[in-house]
């Protein structure tokens, strides 16, 4: 079969590889859509990743498609059946998963599918486990559920901070990160959100999608005015060093700075600020299975503008160049899906 792979000079190339059989408790999907994500981008260029080097690796994470074939022990699933995954490499029996803090699980990253190591979906089939395959409902259409990974990261950061409906909240970064997150907690019923972004095209972008947005000039200011008040609630979502000390500078106390942006580097901060307004500064990683279903959830009823966020699509000959595209800053593409 056609796999987009990752070549000794960081290039993406499409090979043919085997088709691998089939162990007892997988099923083999045949995709019809797999989504570029940001990570993607980053371990294309990464020296390392967890398990290994990349060089070699498929990569796709957020893919849907229809089961071909199921190993002879898998009885839930059938020829034919829609479906997404839950792409997390975590194990499913160890203290942290039976806990469901799966972030937690050591194999989640070196398991994670299209992480590295586990071969992805940048391919014309991809391999996974019976029972992180998740059914999709008829009226949602293949293209719209390739979107159900990025939404449910933005949904786990909705639940991690709390969001309620009177919150103030200012998503630092309308990116594909921030404005899928926006949608998110739009969706969710929370209407009073202000993006935080310096890039013109990606700020003129989020106010056609109904967003106001203000730039770094006079920031606090300008983001209280615009939600009548200092945030409540901060989504961190640009990854930039500046972001965590501005969002806690811009902060009303007790604000809630739910970080989801991936940053390499360390960052400085002023811990004073935390205690003076009594801060709260949460991680969130990933997404639960039940998140997951969520967003099938929340796509299948349209919630969200899925046709809106879905800027290209192109066949895998084109890898190299789509992620290219997304790299560029002054690109106009959102989420580009690749079909084979
Ligand atoms: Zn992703
Ligand atoms: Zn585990």
């Amino acid at each position: 079969m056609r796999s987009v792979v990752l070549q000794d000079d960081r290039t993406l190339a499409v090979m043919e590889v085997p088709v691998s059989a089939l162990a007892s408790g997988y099923i083999r999907v045949r995709v019809s859509y797999c989504g570029i994500c940001g990570s993607d981008l980053h371990m294309r260029s990464a020296e390392t990743v967890p398990g290994g080097s990349p060089v070699g690796a498929v990569f796709g994470h957020e893919f849907v498609g229809a089961v071909e074939e199921v190993a002879p022990d898998v009885s839930q699933w059938k020829v034919g059946d829609r479906v997404v995954a839950w792409p997390s490499g975590a194990c499913g029996d160890c203290a942290h998963c039976r806990s469901e803090r799966f972030r937690l699980c050591p194999s989640r990253m070196p398991n994670g599918i299209g992480m590295g190591k586990t071969p992805g979906a940048l391919a014309e089939s991809i391999v996974i486990r019976a029972d992180r395959a998740f059914a999709i409902p008829d009226e949602l259409e293949d293209a719209h559920a390739a979107l159900t990974e990025p939404l449910a990261v933005a949904l786990r950061a909705v639940s991690i901070g709390s969001v309620q409906r009177e919150d103030r909240v200012a998503v630092i970064g309308a990116g594909p990160v921030g404005l899928i997150t926006a949608l998110a907690l739009r969706a969710k019923g929370i209407e009073n959100i202000v993006l935080i972004e310096v890039n013109p095209k990606r700020a003129e972008r989020a106010r056609e999608f109904g967003f106001l947005t203000v730039g770094l000039d006079d920031v606090g200011a300008a983001v209280a005015e615009g939600l009548a008040g200092a945030p409540s609630v901060i989504m961190e979502c640009a990854g930039h060093p500046s972001a965590l000390p501005m969002a806690m500078e811009i902060a009303a106390p007790e604000a809630a700075i739910v970080v989801l942006g991936a940053l390499v580097e360390p960052v400085s901060i002023d811990t004073m600020l935390i205690l003076g307004k009594e801060l709260r500064i949460l991680g969130s990683l990933g997404h639960t299975p039940a998140i997951f279903a969520d967003a099938i959830a929340m796509l299948a009823s349209r919630a969200v503008p899925a046709d809106d966020l879905i800027t290209g699509r192109m066949v895998l000959e084109d890898a190299e160049r789509a992620f290219d595209e997304l790299l560029d800053s002054d690109t106009d593409h959102i989420k580009i899906l690749l079909h084979p």
